[in-house]
This record gives structure tokens, C-alpha cells and sequence, in this order.
């Protein structure tokens, strides 16, 4: 189901994965795959040299390169930067409302199956605030394909709200198709990425019917592991290889 797709989503101990680049270099034999370390990354990807100096380093090693850009906040990459990048992955980690930042990590540790229940349930219920931080979202990305180019929406519904359990209370299908129109008039292709087990089925098929590309990101920051919720998604909403990067 999966053989032969390109994982573009791995992460190296350039970011906050605990594998090497020339350890990732040896496991493409295993599967075709890139890498792409979160951008910014304290002390480690923190400017425009840094990226070039892993640019060149992973690309020497015969990786593809990308990078994790995380919407809303990285800062711009000089147009040089960017196009000595293979690809670009836009995925959002926060997003900020009314000058507060709401992170997602409690969340995601939860949708990665970390943890057995989502602490923060009560929080993300409020019906005000799941507005608005689906607004943001939609801000965001948007920048990120317009200002930033990005080439990949990765994880896109992941966020406290998917957490809650029912991604399609959570996300109204009026802003499910917002979100894959600004990935489709862009040419940005929607990640299935497998550690996180987003998007949903329904997201998926509305992205199919609307023409959208997809993109295969494990996401892993170890070892390499099996596509097994990826091909499952992949499955359920019948995705057609064609429309793979
Ligand atoms: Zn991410
Ligand atoms: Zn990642």
C-alpha cells in the first residue's frame, strides 16, 4: 500500500530526533525518504547559515532536504535558502490568540498515543476558543504559502482540537474545505502522517474530491518504523497513488 512512496517527513539529531544524518543517509535503503528537522530548533537550526550548513551536510550524505517550518513562527528564509531546500513543510505547533500562545504538545503526546487520556480536554471544549483557534490555523497557512512557499501542509489537523476525540465536530466541514481550497489553489500537497494519525478519513476524501496532492510523512524522530497507520488512511479514504509527491 505503501511501497515505493517517498516519506518525506524525518527527523535527525539536527533537530530533536536521536538519529544522525549519516544513519539516516544508510535507511533510505530501507525506504525512499528525505529529511526535514524543525526550523527553528534552539541552538541547532536557528538561522539561514545553519540551514545551509544541513543542507549541505545531508545533501553530501545524498539525502533530499527539507525542513520543518513552523508556521507562525519561523522566521522568513532568504529566497537563496529556500531554493536550495528539495522541499518545504509548513506544520503548525501553536498558534497564538488574544497574545497568548496555545501549544499543542499535550495534545500531540496524546494523539501519538503517549499518554492515555488528553489533560487539557475541558480547556479546548470552550466553543469561543475552538473558533478561534481554528481562525489562526487558516491565518497561518495561508502565510505560509504565500510568504514562505511552503510545499507541504504536514500534519494539518493536529492541534488540541483533533484531540478531543471527533475530528469532524472539532473541524466544521465549512473549514475543513478553507483549509484543503488554500492547499489546492496552491499546489500544496496534505500530509498523512503517521505519527500523529491525521487527517481523518472524512478531511481526507473531501481533499481527494477537491483534487488535492498528498505527501507520506512518518514523522518519526527514531527509527525508522512501518507505514502502518499511513497505509490505513491511505486505504480508507482511497487515495490514488497518482496524486503522491
Ligand atoms: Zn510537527
Ligand atoms: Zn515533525
Amino acid at each position: 500500500m505503501t511501497h515505493g512512496l517517498f516519506d518525506h517527513h524525518i527527523h535527525s539529531d539536527r533537530s530533536d530526533g536521536t538519529v544522525s544524518l549519516a544513519e539516516r543517509a544508510r535507511s533510505v535503503s530501507i525506504r525512499p525518504h528525505g529529511i526535514s528537522d524543525h526550523y527553528p530548533w534552539r541552538e541547532k537550526l536557528r538561522n539561514d547559515d545553519d540551514v545551509l550548513r544541513y543542507i549541505d551536510d545531508a545533501a553530501r550524505l545524498g539525502l533530499r532536504v527539507g525542513l520543518e517550518y513552523d508556521l507562525g513562527v519561523a522566521p522568513p528564509l532568504l529566497p537563496r535558502t529556500r531554493e536550495s531546500l528539495h522541499y518545504l513543510i509548513g506544520a503548525v505547533h501553536q498558534v497564538e490568540v488574544d497574545g497568548l500562545w496555545v501549544r499543542y504538545d499535550v495534545a500531540g503526546a496524546f494523539l501519538k498515543g503517549r499518554t492515555k487520556s488528553f489533560a487539557e480536554r475541558e480547556r479546548f471544549l470552550a466553543p469561543v476558543l475552538a473558533g478561534r483557534i481554528r481562525e489562526r490555523i487558516l491565518d497561518v497557512v495561508g502565510a505560509g504559502i504565500q510568504r514562505d512557499g511552503i510545499d507541504i501542509l504536514g500534519h494539518a489537523t493536529m492541534s488540541p482540537l483533533a484531540a478531543l476525540g471527533d475530528p469532524e465536530a472539532a473541524y466544521p466541514a465549512e473549514w475543513q474545505e478553507r483549509l484543503i481550497a488554500l492547499c489546492v489553489g496552491a499546489g500544496v500537497a496534505i500530509e498523512i502522517n503517521e505519527a500523529y494519525g491525521v487527517p481523518h478519513r472524512e478531511f481526507l476524501e473531501r481533499a481527494k474530491l477537491r483534487g488535492a496532492a498528498f505527501s507520506v510523512g512518518s514523522d518519526t524522530h527514531g527509527p525508522l518504523g512501518p507505514l502502518d497507520r499511513t497505509a490505513a488512511m491511505i486505504e480508507a479514504a482511497d487515495l490514488p497513488r497518482g496524486r503522491f509527491l
